[in-house]
């Protein structure tokens, strides 16, 4: 079934002005279930733009976008937000973790937000963080943990909510060659045991070849 549909998606900066910027020019996906994809795209293509699209932050021009199925094209902010919530989890170049609670405590962050009670949120934490290697770090705030670690604490948190689509913008990408191999695989791992959807922009091609396909960002279009 499908997770995410993008259908001739547009989108201008500064329409109508001198300095307007066309970025998306019909672009179109469908994610699968489980389905994981490499996004590529040359600096400045539009990855980003896209990626906050999908995910609701950000809308387009025209085109139609759509999570499980529903559209949410002209739909509420209300809506949309409640949408991001339950079936989207976003990862960084950077970690984005909150640097005064700890890396249990960040994953739980968006459990509790959600409803979930202190002691299950806790322990949905704990499991994900013992998947990607990081249990004994639980307890340090962010500034205590290695750049890898970090990053694997906020695959944690994206996935705390077992969102069914993950967006990730070069996840891995501020880490060195050999520690963006292994958090990357500890990501691969996460999104392949929740059968959840993925799409990762990478400019790595060995990091692409570990997806199920990869599709190409140019001129506006997904190819
Ligand atoms: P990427 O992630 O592929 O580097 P972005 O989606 O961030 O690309 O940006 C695509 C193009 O749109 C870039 O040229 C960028 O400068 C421009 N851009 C991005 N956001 C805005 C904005 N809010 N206003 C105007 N131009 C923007
Ligand atoms: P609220 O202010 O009620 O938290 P938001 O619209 O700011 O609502 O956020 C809704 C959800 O989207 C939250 O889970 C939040 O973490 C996420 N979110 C908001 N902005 C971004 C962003 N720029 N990148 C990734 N996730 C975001």
């Amino acid at each position: 079934s499908e997770v995410l549909r993008l259908a001739g998606i547009e989108k201008t900066y500064n329409r109508g002005k001198p300095n307007a910027l066309t970025v998306l020019d019909g672009a179109s996906i469908t994610l699968n279930a489980g389905e994981v994809v490499a996004l590529v795209a040359p600096s400045g293509a539009g990855k980003s733009t896209l990626l906050h699209i999908a995910g609701l932050l950000d809308d387009a021009d025209a085109g139609e976008v759509a999570i499980g199925g529903t559209v949410f094209t002209g739909a509420s902010d209300r809506k949309r937000t409640a949408a991001r919530r339950a079936d989207v989890g976003f990862v960084y170049q950077f970690h984005h973790l909150l640097p005064e609670f700890s890396a249990i405590e960040n994953v739980m962050l968006p459990q509790l937000a959600d409803g979930v009670a202190d002691g299950a949120a806790r322990e949905r934490a704990m499991t994900l963080l013992e998947r990607v290697g990081v249990a004994s770090r639980a307890e340090n705030r962010p500034a205590a943990l290695s750049g890898g670690e970090q990053q694997r604490v906020a695959f944690c948190r994206a996935l705390a909510n077992a969102p069914r689509l993950l967006l990730a913008d070069e996840p891995t990408g501020n880490l060195d060659p050999a520690t963006s191999d292994t958090v990357f695989g500890a990501l691969m791992a996460l999104v392949r045991e929740t059968g959840m959807s993925a799409l990762i922009a990478t400019h790595n091609p060995e990091l692409a070849a570990r997806m199920d396909r990869t599709v190409r960002l140019e001129g506006g279009l997904l190819v």
